[in-house]
This record gives C-alpha cells, sequence and structure tokens, in this order.
C-alpha cells in the first residue's frame, strides 16, 4: 500500500525543523526570522520535498514562492525589524512594528469597498459583484491557503468562527440575492482558497446552488492554489474521495464546475501527486482552468510560460489568464513594466500552438475592469500602447480597444495617459460618475 501523505505546515515557529534548512546560509535564515515576521509566512511538507530545488536556493522559483527573502522587504523596514529581533525585543513589541510596517506596505487599506451586494438591507460582506455575469464568494471558512505565496497582499484573515451552521447562513444570503439577480450565471468561490474547507463545509455552500429556482447559474468555479499546494486534497485527505463525490454530483446536475487553478511554474505541474488529483478531477466531468500573475524573480520568462501552458494542456487543463500582479506587498521584488510583461507574454505566445492560445493576456484587474495590453503600435507616427478591455465594470466597455502614450516604464493602469493628447480615456468620465471618486483613491 501506498503511504498516505500527511498535511505538515511550516511556518516562522517551527520552519527550523525541515530538514533541508541546513542547505541555508545564515543570511537566508535571517532574512526568513526579519521578513516572515512582517509578511505572511507558511509552506508545507509537500511544496519543501517535491516542489523545491534545495540545490538552487535562495533563487529557487518555489523557494521565492513561499520563503521570505531579504529583498521582498524595503531596507529601511528591514533594518528596524533586524535590530528589533537581535535585541530580543518582546512579543508585543515586535507585533506593534510589524503592523506599522504593513499598513504603509498596503496599497489598498479599505479596498473593496465597492461592489458589496445588497439584498434587504443586507450586506453580503463576504461577496462581490463587480462584473455582471460573475459574483464572487469568499466563504469564511476559506480564508487562509495551503500555504503563503510570497507575493500575495490578501493577508490571510484568520476566521474564528468554524460551525457549519455559518456556512449555511451565509448561503441562505447568496441563494436570495441570486434569486433577484437572474443576470448572475457564474458563482466564483474564492478566498484564500475554498480547497482549504472540509468537503462537509464545502457541500454546505454548493449544495444549495442545485435549487431548482437557481436556473441562472450555469457555472461554479472554484478559485484554487490547492493543485500547486497540495494536490492531495483531491486523491488522498480523508475527505478526498467525498470531495470528488460532490464534483460528480455538481456536474451530473447539469452545473459546468471549473476549477480555476492558479499554477506559477511548470515545475509545479510536474509531480505525480498533481498529475494524478488533475486526472481524477477531470474524470468528474469538472474542467480546470489556469491562471497566473507575471512575477519578476519567479516566471519572467517566455519559455517557462510556454512550457506552462503546453503542460496544462497536455493534462487536459485550459490556460486562462495571464495576471499583471500590482498587490504585492513586495511590489519590488515582484513587479514588471507592462511593456516587458507584453514581451514575454508575446514571445510565449508565439511559440505554443492555438490549443495553449486561450490564455488571455497579461491583464491587470483595475478599478474600470481588466484590460488587457494588446501590445504596441505607432498611429500617425505616435507610438502607443493598445488596449481593451476583457472585462468592463459597465458591461459594454468589454472588447472595446483604446490608445495609451508609449510609455515603457509604466507598471499599471492608472501610469498611462491617453494618447493623441485626450484629456481622459473613454470610461473615464462615466466610472467617475459610477463610483464617485472614493474608491479610485484608494485604488491609486
Ligand atoms: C476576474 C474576475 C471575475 C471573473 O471574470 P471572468 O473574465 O469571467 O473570468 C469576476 N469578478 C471579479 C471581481 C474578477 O476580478
Ligand atoms: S494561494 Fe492565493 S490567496 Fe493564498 S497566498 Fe497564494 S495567491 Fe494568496
Amino acid at each position: 500500500m501506498e503511504k498516505k501523505p500527511i498535511y505538515r505546515s511550516y511556518s516562522n515557529h517551527n520552519y527550523r525543523n525541515i530538514k533541508q534548512i541546513e542547505k541555508l546560509s545564515n543570511a537566508d535564515l535571517e532574512a526568513i526570522d526579519v521578513v516572515g515576521s512582517v509578511l505572511p509566512f507558511k509552506t508545507n511538507n509537500y511544496v519543501v520535498d517535491e516542489l523545491i530545488n534545495w540545490d538552487d536556493i535562495p533563487n529557487d522559483p518555489i523557494y521565492t514562492l513561499n520563503f521570505p527573502r531579504k529583498a521582498m522587504l524595503e531596507d529601511g523596514y528591514y533594518d528596524t525589524m533586524a535590530a528589533l529581533l537581535k535585541k530580543g525585543a518582546s512579543r508585543a513589541e515586535l507585533q506593534t512594528t510589524a503592523n506599522e510596517i504593513r499598513l504603509k506596505l498596503n496599497p489598498h487599506p479599505a479596498g473593496q469597498m465597492m461592489n458589496i451586494p445588497e439584498i434587504d438591507g443586507v450586506t453580503l460582506s463576504g461577496a462581490q459583484h463587480k462584473y455582471r455575469e460573475t459574483m464572487l464568494f469568499f466563504p469564511s471558512q476559506g480564508q487562509t491557503c495551503h500555504a503563503y505565496c510570497t507575493f500575495c497582499f490578501r493577508w490571510p484573515q484568520f476566521v474564528g468562527m468554524n460551525e457549519l451552521k455559518f456556512a449555511m447562513k451565509e448561503t441562505d444570503i447568496l441563494i436570495s440575492y441570486l434569486k433577484q439577480h437572474r443576470e448572475v450565471t457564474d458563482v466564483l468561490f474564492t478566498g484564500g482558497d475554498p480547497m482549504i474547507m472540509k468537503t462537509k463545509i464545502l457541500k454546505a455552500y454548493l449544495e444549495p446552488l442545485l435549487d431548482e429556482e437557481l436556473w441562472n447559474v450555469q457555472t461554479i468555479r472554484i478559485g484554487t492554489k490547492a493543485l500547486g499546494y497540495w494536490p492531495y486534497r483531491f486523491t488522498h485527505d480523508d475527505d478526498a474521495d467525498e470531495l470528488i463525490e460532490l464534483f460528480e454530483m455538481l456536474v451530473s446536475k447539469g452545473k459546468n464546475v471549473s476549477i480555476m487553478a492558479h499554477f506559477n511554474h511548470p515545475v509545479e505541474l510536474s509531480t505525480e501527486g498533481v498529475k494524478k488529483a488533475i486526472k481524477r478531477i477531470r474524470s468528474t466531468g469538472a474542467q480546470i482552468r489556469t491562471q497566473s500573475p507575471l512575477l519578476k524573480n519567479i516566471n519572467d520568462d517566455p519559455k517557462l510560460w510556454a512550457e506552462m501552458w503546453r503542460k496544462q494542456v497536455n493534462l487536459n487543463c485550459i490556460p486562462y489568464y495571464m495576471f499583471v500582479e500590482r498587490d504585492t506587498g513586495s511590489k519590488n521584488f515582484f513587479e514588471l513594466p507592462l511593456l516587458d510583461a507584453w514581451e514575454i507574454f508575446r514571445e510565449a505566445y508565439k511559440n505554443v500552438s492555438g490549443i495553449c492560445r486561450t490564455v488571455r493576456g497579461p491583464s491587470m484587474s483595475a478599478t474600470p475592469g481588466k484590460v488587457q495590453m494588446l501590445g504596441v503600435s505607432e498611429v500617425k507616427g505616435e507610438k502607443v500602447f493598445v488596449l481593451r478591455f476583457l472585462q468592463g465594470r459597465n458591461p459594454d466597455w468589454t472588447g472595446r480597444p483604446f490608445f495609451a502614450k508609449y510609455d515603457p516604464e509604466a507598471t499599471w493602469l492608472n501610469d498611462l495617459k491617453p494618447a493623441f493628447g485626450e484629456e481622459q480615456f473613454f470610461y473615464e468620465q462615466e466610472m467617475h460618475a459610477m463610483i464617485g471618486d472614493y474608491e479610485e483613491t484608494l485604488q491609486e
């Protein structure tokens, strides 16, 4: 009999028990202690034993994806934290300073205030309805992950309330909202990682969507990194079989089940564990679509993206999005100019067959919508960026191309200026009217 993999997580407190840790230099260890006391740090035995190449530390991409490195924190903050640790500061003191730094790093102190749906005067705080057809739902018990990505800014909010009852109450409100909003065809469960939940809990969220009266809900999407961080969730965990039956049941009742799998690097597609998990999910009739941000120091290489898309297709997954990452505490460490992002995308896209070209990108999830950088062009002697909406806050913006001044340094939509001497981009006036200036200030 094959040995059953048991999940073991590592964070600041116990990472020194990892046996490969002897490969780290003192400087690497110090960086984990210092940066890891500000940015969330968590990894696990699958990542450590099967994904990281410990002979390539600290530059190994998966090491970089999970382990804090010195360059992830600005020198000033680093030195402050390092000094506190060195002098043996109290837990409280460390906590206070870490929180101060976090606040300064956080680009959206009160972000995502808009698009929170309301039903009969009750706000559905764990949901977001930004694009007409798709409702985003954050189950309160899926707000953590099997490991934490160093680039991620969804500072894991641990929710104390772990009762089944609570899940059902949230779902009740969601269901009433969906009955009053027939334009919604897709419900997208996201987190954290919803696959962190036990099947029993997940079922409490998903089963009610089978209500015959919810004829508008055709697609159930689950955004997850579990295939990359803990594929045994789908094959070996105690309730893995039950999970597979749940997917089968949803499919048999006529729902399209799409696992939105987050893969950052081809090595995540190379283990026996992930291959078996993908096969098992696909055997239920559920689809797997893949997405990843483009990250300097992890995957800023077109060859690697081409390999990733080919491997995904080979394993029966559908490449979906390449994102431009901006929501990150370690911005400087991971950020790339839009121009470079486009060049990497195009170089990879050029080198794969049409079957892989279901992928769209590089895409920015910005205030007005998902904006794709289509490339560089020249119109009447002016060099411009060509962009278009993949998703618009106003659905009518979707698919509309527009032009910005060429700017090789710009890393985000609001660094860009309209081309041809225009005052504003075509959507701006309407967007201000829609959201007011409030949220925009938050997103700058
Ligand atoms: C990306 C995204 C969706 C889903 O958009 P699709 O293009 O249909 O995948 C829904 N809501 C929000 C807020 C998003 O960012
Ligand atoms: S798995 Fe997703 S939510 Fe979790 S840390 Fe990584 S990017 Fe963030």
